[in-house]
């Protein structure tokens, strides 16, 4: 007998990647393409060269994708610029950025750890204070968007402090790029890494970097690893137009549809005024029960937004209850304190984001959780 699985209608993702996808990005899946296809790499090709122009350097830099999720394009990066013997200043304010602490160690590659521990900034006079004191670090790693606490650090100003001080730059913007606007011209980096699957609002499945294109060919034979070497995938890319190994060629089709769609929603300032918007109401509605943010709103991103746990609040309770009226939210990733993280990304409107209030409000009522006792404490 034939078994079929009945899948449950999708419910809407608030997490910050996966995201919602709209319908037709997900219809774009469903057709089969040859990696070596001229159609295929042409894809590929016109993919690359809208990322290079979102960034604003199209003829300084190049773009490799890579297969995997966004840390594999991390370390892809990682290993290929960074020269083994030289030193990296990484800037962390929470997991993203010990994330790059932990790739370089394991890499063997020397680096120095500014930690500011869960949600404070890195600010560019200290890393100023860094650079000065010790003039054999080579390069400064920075994430933009720190999502384990939804903040946005000071990205303009650290790049300025490290242009100054003759350094490099390396911003994983993640969980930013496609939403929040990097201008190569103003922030000057020698590599920028995101993925599919956060702003540009597709699936899952390869990462990319933008890279100074005579950094990038100066790298070869230096990474670690085979299948992570972006130098490597970069040559074989620009003589045959493939990806190096078997691409996810579905989630590459799936991806040009988002780049597409993006650009009808009016490209990056459209995308940020749909995610701004969505987190002022998330965050007026969610204040309004008597919920409070981590952070101060200057410190909000457009991307995600951490709230601080009600005293008593179980969070796999909370979360089974809201799932069960069609959302999923995102657990905490504090050390100090008692939090969940509600996404603004993806494709969620006024709608969706006045039926998520709507189920936390009810499923606080259910499960008796009084929002307004929570103690104020944090930022
Ligand atoms: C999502 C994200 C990553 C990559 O995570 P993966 O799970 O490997 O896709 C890296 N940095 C930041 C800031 C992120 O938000």
């Amino acid at each position: 007998m034939k078994k079929t699985i009945q899948p449950s209608p999708s419910p809407y993702l608030l997490t910050p990647g996966p995201l919602t996808t709209s319908a037709t990005v997900k219809e774009a899946m469903l057709r089969d393409w040859g990696s070596w296809d001229s159609d295929f790499n042409r894809m590929t090709a016109e993919i690359c060269a809208r990322l290079l122009a979102h960034a604003n350097v199209t003829e300084s830099h190049v773009c490799v994708p890579v297969q995997g999720s966004g840390t594999f394009a991390v370390e892809a990066a990682l290993g290929t610029l960074i020269e083994p013997s030289r030193k990296t200043l990484v800037l962390a304010n929470g997991a993203y950025g010990k994330r790059l602490a932990s790739l370089l160690a394991r890499m063997g590659r020397p680096f120095e750890l500014l930690d500011k521990g869960d949600y404070e900034p890195p600010m560019p006079e200290e890393v100023a204070a860094i650079l000065a004191r010790d003039p054999a670090i080579a390069y400064v790693a920075v994430i933009h968007c720190e999502t384990s606490s939804g903040i946005l650090n000071p990205l303009e100003g650290i790049a300025e402090v490290v242009a100054r001080h003759g350094r490099r730059l390396i911003i994983d913007a993640m969980s930013s790029f496609g939403a929040v606007p990097v201008d190569g011209r103003r922030i000057p980096f020698l590599a920028l890494i995101s993925s599919a699957n956060k702003c540009f609002e597709g699936v899952p499945g390869f990462g990319f970097a933008l890279v100074e294109r005579e950094a990038l060919a100066a790298a070869a034979g230096r990474c670690h690893s085979l299948s992570l070497d972006l130098h490597d995938q970069w040559r074989y890319m620009q003589h045959t137009g493939q990806w190096r190994y078997t691409p996810p060629t579905h989630v590459v089709a799936a991806f040009l549809q988002a780049l597409q769609e993006h650009e009808a929603e009016g490209g990056v300032p459209g995308r940020l005024a749909r995610y701004t918007r969505n987190r002022d109401r998330l965050v007026a509605g969610m204040r309004g029960m008597g919920f409070r943010t981590l952070l101060d709103d200057a410190w909000l991103s457009p991307i995600i937004v951490t709230f601080l746990s009600p005293e008593g609040l179980n969070f796999s309770a909370f979360y089974e209850e809201v799932k069960r009226r069609g959302f999923l939210l995102y657990p905490g990733k504090l050390t100090e304190v008692e939090s969940f993280r509600v996404g603004c990304i993806g494709q969620l409107h006024d709608a969706q984001i006045d039926a998520v209030l709507a189920a936390i409000g009810d499923t606080c009522r259910n499960l008796g959780v009084r929002p307004a006792a929570i103690p104020h404490s944090a930022a």
